[in-house]
């Protein structure tokens, strides 16, 4: 449709603001001129498509409208673009959403025009054919119509109803253990508010791991539920948004991304395994899911559930302190809690990584025709390849980290940046021709098994293993169908599946993780053992084996017993001592570089000018250090911590400053984490 160009403000026309997906502190202003007879004119809150630059086209939000002058038609001395069109209504930004725009914009000091990709798909109003959603291949064991709530799960669910009924935000907080019926609480909760006419958002942490609550909740809601994620071509996408925004879809399920769906009259929002850190999105724009959930239920006057077995300390404190109605839910109605053994490996013959107790165990539960998973957080044959001579080991060149050595294909890999190449014919340190592989791998831990338990089907679940879409639902689905005996795996293995068949768990090195140089390091290591241990008891008492060099750690002890809270008391004095989260909360600056030199200066000035700048308060500024991975993918990587709070103004300021850093030093990045997950 022609376009008047002229440079003349006609009548009607608008001067638009709209907040772009650039890295610029800014809005730009675009004219809206009347005559298309498809568009109604733009209002706050619309998206909008818009020319930027020389040839690129931007979705924005228009943020203010006004009527433009007869003779304003350039800005700061260019000429004003006209808007390409404004889209259709169910793509505005309305009441709740847009508030949500602008909180994650200042919490996280981002530009508002970066967060507006959150709030669309793709390629908005596009309608190419809707492809059919996997169906997923489980067994459902949904029998839904007998339930008759726990009492715990009674009171958990009147109080969330007791909340929506009452209008305005409110969270309440799951603590139980997996298998504990909190799954069943959330949709409960969902029906009721569903039944009352109002919107209900899920999110789960990872959408290939958790099949099985999504077939469930599809299942138990038909089709006022949808889900989105990133698998859906663009045209379902859509489907979903539009369908949202019209009110047809009312309960839309998802990972973190579903948070943004336009539901209306949002009165639910879920967010189960609300410690889960893939709600912490780590590129830009960087936000968490659970900390945006809680902002979007406040928004939209909506309550906020949060489950987990293993809480994330700051909803925990947050719980314990009164500021969300916390239930724990103790019992299984399904099943029991596993007893743990702790295998002490320190002398120990353990070939393969195998100790006598665990290959016995795992012989006893394939005689009694029962299933096994075993659980490695590494990927591979052995951590690395050494030479017998020497003893060296090849690092990954634009990495400071061992490369890992791979069997199928024979290939030395970096787990960091994919660098890979063949196994080495000769040492490159002194020409040694005989090499060890060293440490284990879930490669080698699959070998073995076929190994000892020939005739044994073993499946392996790692990314090495789930790299064609549709891999994981189809290991999963083998392994719940009982087409397996033995399920290996990293932690990927750990998440949210019932497998009633599964009668022993073993846990190959429960120490692994408890060293790395992050605070979170023993929360992070806790969570991963009380989730791994939890896939067994589902039906009938079940068993579960703790490999450990370090069988008197407190996190080995605590896990063992199954003692969420003996472990968060423990774990937050720490915190508080050290103050780390939640006692303060805490800001990364993470400057790389591509020459050390660049690196160096950049976070010695920014630092500097963050230390002047941030006095008073509670606030500290700590370094700059070398990264925990000070070099990766052939960047030089420092990093300044900032303990304390920061109002939005303050944020701003810093984004500024990491602005002009990279300005002054040529070759620098800095990014802004604000309440990292991970301190690499
Ligand atoms: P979680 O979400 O804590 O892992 P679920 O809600 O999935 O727990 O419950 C575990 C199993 O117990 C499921 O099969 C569920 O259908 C069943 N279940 C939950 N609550 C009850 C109940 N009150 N009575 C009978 N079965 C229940
Ligand atoms: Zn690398």
């Amino acid at each position: 449709m022609p376009r008047p160009d002229s440079l003349a403000a006609g009548p009607g026309t608008l001067l638009v603001e709209v907040a772009v997906p650039v890295p610029l502190d800014q809005f730009f202003t675009y004219r809206w001129t009347p005559g298309g007879a498809d568009e109604s004119p733009p209002a706050r809150g619309d998206l909008v498509v818009a020319p930027f630059g020389r040839r690129r086209r931007v979705i924005g939000l228009v943020v203010a409208v006004r009527p433009a002058g007869e003779t304003e038609v350039t800005v700061g001395g260019h000429d004003i673009r006209p808007l390409e069109r404004v889209l259709p209504p169910a793509y505005r930004l309305a009441s709740d959403r847009l508030r949500l725009a602008e909180w994650l914009a200042a919490y996280y000091a981002l530009p508002l025009g970066e967060v507006v990709p959150l709030f669309h798909p793709p390629d908005p109003g596009t309608r190419r054919r809707a492809s059919r959603a996997p169906t997923p291949a489980y067994p459902l064991q949904d029998g839904t119509a007998e339930i008759v709530l726990s009492a715990a799960q009674q009171a958990a669910t009147s109080a969330a109803l007791q909340q929506l009924d009452d209008g305005h935000f409110g969270v309440v907080m799951l603590h139980g253990i997996t298998g504990s019926g909190k799954t069943e609480v959330y949709l409960q909760v969902i029906g009721e508010a569903l039944a009352r006419g109002r919107g209900a958002l899920f999110l789960l942490p990872e959408i290939a791991l958790t099949p099985q609550t999504l077939a469930r909740i599809v299942a138990r809601f038909g089709p006022v539920a949808a889900t989105v994620h990133s698998g859906l071509s663009s045209g379902e996408r859509c489907r979903v948004h539009e369908a949202a925004a019209a009110g047809e879809v009312r309960l839309v399920v998802g990972p973190r991304s579903a948070l943004f769906a336009p539901v209306r009259d949002l009165g639910v929002i879920v967010v189960d395994e609300e410690h889960e850190t893939s709600y912490k999105q780590e590129e830009k724009p960087r936000y968490h899911a659970r900390h945006a959930a809680l902002a979007r239920g406040r928004e939209a006057g909506a309550v906020v559930l949060l489950g987990s077995a293993t809480p994330d300390l700051e909803s925990w404190d947050n719980g314990r302190r009164g500021a969300y109605r916390l239930f724990t839910l103790t019992d299984r109605p399904v099943g029991v809690l596993p007893d743990v053994e702790v295998v002490d490996l320190r002398g120990e013959q353990a070939p393969d990584g195998f100790s006598p107790r665990l290959t016995e165990a795992l012989a006893a539960e394939l005689n009694e025709g029962r299933q096994a998973i075993l659980y490695y957080n590494r990927r591979g044959f052995a951590r690395s390849l050494q030479c017998a001579a020497c003893g060296r080991a090849d690092a990954c060149p634009s990495c400071d980290i061992g490369l890992v050595y791979h069997l199928r294909p024979r290939r030395l890999l970096c787990h960091y940046c994919g660098f890979s190449r063949a196994a080495p014919v000769a040492c490159s340190h002194c020409g040694g021709r005989d090499f060890l592989p060293a440490g284990g791998g879930t490669e080698r831990l699959e070998l073995s098994l076929q190994a000892t338990f020939p005739g044994v089907k073993v499946l392996r679940l790692d990314q090495d293993t789930t790299r064609r879409r549709g891999s994981h639902a189809r290991i999963l689905g083998a392994f719940a169908g009982a087409r397996a005996q033995i399920l290996v795996g990293t932690q990927m293995v750990a998440k949210g599946h019932h497998f009633p068949g599964v009668g022993l768990v073993g846990v190959l090195a429960a120490d692994d993780g408890l060293t790395l140089p992050d605070y979170r390091a023993d929360e992070r290591a806790f969570q991963l053992l009380t989730q791994v241990a939890g896939r067994t008891g589902r039906v009938r008492p079940g068993l579960v084996i703790f490999q450990s060099w370090q069988p008197d750690h407190p996190i080995v002890r605590l896990a063992a017993h199954h003692d969420y809270a003996g472990f968060a008391e423990a774990e937050l004095a720490n915190r508080r001592a050290l103050g780390y989260p939640p006692a303060r909360r805490l800001l990364r600056i993470a400057v790389a570089s591509r020459r050390a030199a660049a690196a160096q200066q950049g976070v010695d000035e920014l630092a500097g000018v963050l230390r002047e700048g941030l006095t008073g308060g509670d606030r500290e500024v700590l370094g700059p250090a070398p990264g925990v991975f000070a070099r990766l993918q052939d960047r030089h990587r420092w990093q300044v911590l900032i303990k304390g709070t920061l109002g939005s103004a303050q944020k701003r300021w810093l984004a500024a400053c990491a602005k002009a850093t990279e300005a002054r030093v040529g070759g620098v990045e800095v990014l802004i984490d604000v309440d990292p997950v991970g301190l690499y």
